[in-house]
């Protein structure tokens, strides 16, 4: 058996206390061991964790991974132009071997802020779980369906491809890649296409994901035509199950998170592209107290810009607070769950917490640093005053994926320099 230890470290416990201690790990088994004083002389690799706090790995929740050949592509306009006039036009142009450069680059910005699981919705699918298998994340992959400008036929295949994508790849990457049925969301997928695949999906055991009430032009003509609001409408077409989770949910009523409280579906929110596309703010603190099962998401680096759960944690607590009024709202507590289980728990992943026999996903994170001293709580530390830059080593699966800032499973600059060749002849494409 080979195993790691890391030594020296704060662990981050799930009851979210904070206390000493080494982390035994069954690298074979990618499994955490054991939690105690003195391991490092059973461990045949060691990670130096003094002065660090060790957590799990931070789960992203909604993210559109290739995205990052976009990011600073088009920005400060709404959704609904910046989609149609910049982001559609480019995505247009995108080869299989575009959506590999991008993927394998945000893995890289995922790693080196921490990340070790995360959910994605894009298309050519099959290059990013490839880039996942290389770069040794875990992940829940969907293929995203968008029918609404498509004729029957093409809306038709592009459907049938999220199911067949979802059933190939399930299982894949030594088990780390999960699937999920991915409509783009409820405006942009016809009811006779949610009609013929929801069922589809329930058939091969796939939960479904899909945005949802982010902005108001996503509310506003569902309420028009059907005279229900959209997860009410979600629910008549069985798409609100507890495996189920939807991203944002920035504009939901009263009645809505009752309907999610009930059901248990859950809510990915991503503050940051909300803030940067104006769409409004997520009314989180309600969606807690109603008890919701709330995760976070950074959607991608086209609406953000970066894939950093620490900013993204940091946002969720700022806006929260503002969205009430209320400082205690979506307090650092909360953020630490957001980061870690509360998300692996939304988008169904079995990761997220520092015990005996959980997965080995782990983020180690360096405190010897001015922002971050001094040590009076490191909670909320993690909440407020921690960075991406402060992770040290990255383990998921018991693989150590970054040591030291050295990114062990992708060549850096290899990645880096691809990606931005590949942006610049994307760019190019799409201006002719
Ligand atoms: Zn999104």
């Amino acid at each position: 058996m080979a195993t790691l230890a890391i030594t020296g470290g704060q662990l981050l416990r799930p009851d979210g206390t904070i206390s000493r201690a080494d982390v035994l790990v069954d690298q074979d088994e990618g499994t955490i061991l054991e939690l105690g004083d003195d391991l490092a002389g059973t461990g045949e690799t060691i990670l130096d964790a003094s002065n660090a706090l060790v957590t799990p790995g931070f789960v992203n929740g909604h993210s559109h991974v290739a995205m990052t050949l976009l990011r600073g592509h088009a920005d400060d306009k709404p959704l609904d132009t910046w989609l149609q006039e910049d982001i559609w036009p480019a995505e247009g142009e995108l080869t299989p071997e575009d959506i590999r450069a991008g993927a394998e680059l945000g893995l890289l910005e995922m790693i080196k802020s921490g990340t070790t699981a995360f959910a994605d919705m894009y298309f050519e699918v099959p290059e990013i779980a490839a880039a996942v298998d290389t770069a040794g994340l875990r992940a829940r992959l969907g293929h995203g369906v968008v029918t609404v400008a498509a004729d029957e036929a093409a809306a038709r295949e592009d459907a049938q491809t999220s199911i067949d994508v979802a059933r190939e790849l399930d299982g894949a990457a030594d088990g780390r890649i999960s699937t999920a049925f991915m409509p783009h969301s409820l405006t942009t997928v016809g009811e006779e296409y949610l009609d013929e695949f929801v069922p589809k999906a329930r058939e091969i055991g796939v939960p479904i994901h899909y945005h949802a009430n982010e902005t108001t032009d996503e509310v506003a003509p569902i309420v028009e035509e059907r005279g229900v609001r959209p997860l009410a409408y979600a629910a008549e077409k069985g798409m609100l199950e507890p495996e189920d989770f939807v991203a944002h949910g920035v504009h939901v009523d009263e009645s809505e998170i009752e309907l999610l409280a009930e059901a248990g579906t859950g809510v990915i929110h991503c503050p940051g592209s909300n803030m940067k596309l104006a769409s409004g703010m997520a009314p989180v603190q309600r969606l807690l107290d109603a008890g919701v099962t709330v995760g976070l998401g950074t959607d991608g680096a086209a609406s953000n810009n970066d894939l950093s759960l620490l900013d993204e944690a940091r946002d969720a607590a700022m806006v929260g607070k503002l969205e009430t009024g209320d400082a205690s709202a979506v307090p650092a507590e909360a953020v630490a769950e957001f980061l870690t289980h509360g998300t692996a728990d939304a988008i169904g992943l079995d990761t997220g917490r520092l015990e005996p026999g959980a997965a080995a996903d782990l983020a180690v994170i360096d405190l010897d640093a001015p922002h971050l001293t001094p040590p009076h709580d490191l909670v909320s530390h993690l909440a407020y005053a921690a960075a991406a830059a402060d992770v040290k080593h990255t383990i998921c699966d018991g693989q150590v994926l970054m040591r030291d800032r050295e990114v062990q499973t992708l060549d850096e600059r290899a990645v880096c320099d691809r990606a931005s060749e590949r942006a610049a002849a994307l760019v190019d494409r799409v201006a002719e």
